[in-house]
């Protein structure tokens, strides 16, 4: 039996970073479920299809593939459509785009069985919004990453500077706002933490601080 931890919280928790920390250490396979919202945002991006246009997303959605590999590192992949998207997602443009799309049940459905058959046939730390909730119910360790909203935009703007883009604190701080506030709110699968996670801020945590205290969470309850 294969073991699934699930990591779930807010836009810029640290989520990624630590649970593929994390993931290397017990030598698990991590899977990052944002990067497919993602993809389907790019998608509707690339078909000049507007993110809330819901009739247009769902005939899209008939005709696309979106698909998860691992590269020689262990590194999780993201195609669409056959190609690698993985570094065309990373954009604030479209996180937007993924937040939206994401708020459609088509497109959460779409993506379920994905997300599920990944956590059958591997030992995996998957995070997201609604693992512990809705993909995963039955994880054996459930986390809910936190860290308030000026912690989170000011990683999220180091992050996007230390990839050379033109961006300012201030849009960032606003973008984490509006997209906590979508996913907290949409009615199917909103982000809140499951019953049973163990809720953990990082905001007064280092990076090394906060991947240990995970580990050590995940190591007691496995
Ligand atoms: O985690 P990341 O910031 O890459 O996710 C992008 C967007 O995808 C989130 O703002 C959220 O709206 C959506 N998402 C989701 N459920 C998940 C993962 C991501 O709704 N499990």
């Amino acid at each position: 039996m294969n073991i699934a931890i699930a990591i779930d919280g807010p836009a810029g928790a640290g989520k990624s970073t630590i649970a593929k920390m994390a993931a290397k250490e017990l030598s698990f396979i991590y899977v990052d479920t944002g990067a497919l919202y993602r993809a389907i945002g790019l998608c509707a991006k690339q078909s000049d299809i507007g993110s809330k246009d819901v009739d247009k997303i769902l005939e899209m959605l008939k005709t696309i593939k979106v698909e998860l590999a691992f590269n020689d590192n262990k590194e999780q992949i993201v195609l669409l459509n056959g190609e690698d998207v993985s570094s065309l997602i990373r954009t604030p443009e479209i996180s937007m785009y993924a937040s939206d799309v994401s708020a459609i049940p088509e497109v959460r459905a779409f993506l379920l069985d994905l997300q599920r058959n990944m956590a059958k046939t591997n030992n995996i730390i998957m995070d997201g919004r609604d693992i512990g909730t809705v993909v995963l119910p039955d994880a054996k360790v459930k986390i809910f990453l936190t860290a308030s909203p000026e912690v989170r935009a000011k990683r999220r703007y180091d992050e996007l500077i230390e990839k050379g883009m033109d961006v300012n604190y201030e849009d960032v701080l606003s973008d984490v706002i509006t997209r906590d506030y979508n996913d907290s709110h949409r009615e199917t699968a909103p982000l809140k933490p499951a019953e049973d996670s163990v809720i953990v801020d990082t905001s007064g945590l280092d990076l090394q601080q906060s991947v240990e205290k995970l580990i050590s969470i995940m190591k007691e309850r496995m």
